[in-house]
């Protein structure tokens, strides 16, 4: 099997979860497949190039899996956005709209030096929200954002609408 459909063919999902209507996108089955998880972080490194960015995001909870072993393989250091409450230091935070009610995202202050070249990397992109929320902190924070990375994109979402002009980088559209 090629490396596409591999990926494509580890992705699971599980129809009303959390709730219904969702179909949820569990990426279990790829994470415990080395070759395909291995693939995704050698995609995702070799579409922007090792050495072009400073500072890998991984958002909460999924997006760590997968943002700290791209920035080892970037040579790039790793920063976590979380849900609030879960940083220890001073955090500077970010709310968006969830289909009922808002989210609230952090991140450390002292994330970045000035202008650090920022990669965001997550699991998925739906509507757009989390992703452009932690955009938004990484600018705050004095980075620069070198493109957003998820492994699948609900293109139905239409998620990059929210993005304006930054490169998005999926590796499965839905
Ligand atoms: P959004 O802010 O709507 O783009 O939602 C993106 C965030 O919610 C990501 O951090 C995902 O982990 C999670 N998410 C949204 N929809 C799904 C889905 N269908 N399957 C798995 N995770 C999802």
């Amino acid at each position: 099997m090629d490396l596409d459909r591999l990926i494509q063919d580890r992705i699971r999902d599980i129809p009303d979860y959390p709730k219904p209507g969702v179909v949820f996108k569990d990426i279990t089955p790829l994470l415990a497949d080395h070759v395909a998880f291995a693939g995704v972080v050698d995609t995702i490194v070799n579409h922007h190039g090792r050495g072009t960015v400073d500072k890998i995001v991984g958002i909460e909870a999924r997006g760590f899996i997968l943002a700290a072993p791209v920035a080892y393989h970037f040579g790039a250091g790793f920063v976590p956005v979380r849900k609030k409450g879960k940083l220890p230091a001073a955090t500077i935070e970010e709310n968006y709209d969830l289909e009922y009610g808002t989210e609230t995202i952090q991140m450390h202050t002292d994330a970045f030096a000035p202008g650090e070249r920022v990669l965001i990397v997550d699991d998925v992109l739906a509507t757009g929200g989390t992703a452009a929320a932690a955009a938004e902190l990484v600018r705050r924070g004095g980075g620069q954002v070198a493109g957003i990375s998820v492994l699948i994109e609900l293109s139905f979402l239409h998620g990059r609408a929210k993005l304006g002009n930054l490169d998005v980088h999926s590796l499965v559209t839905v």
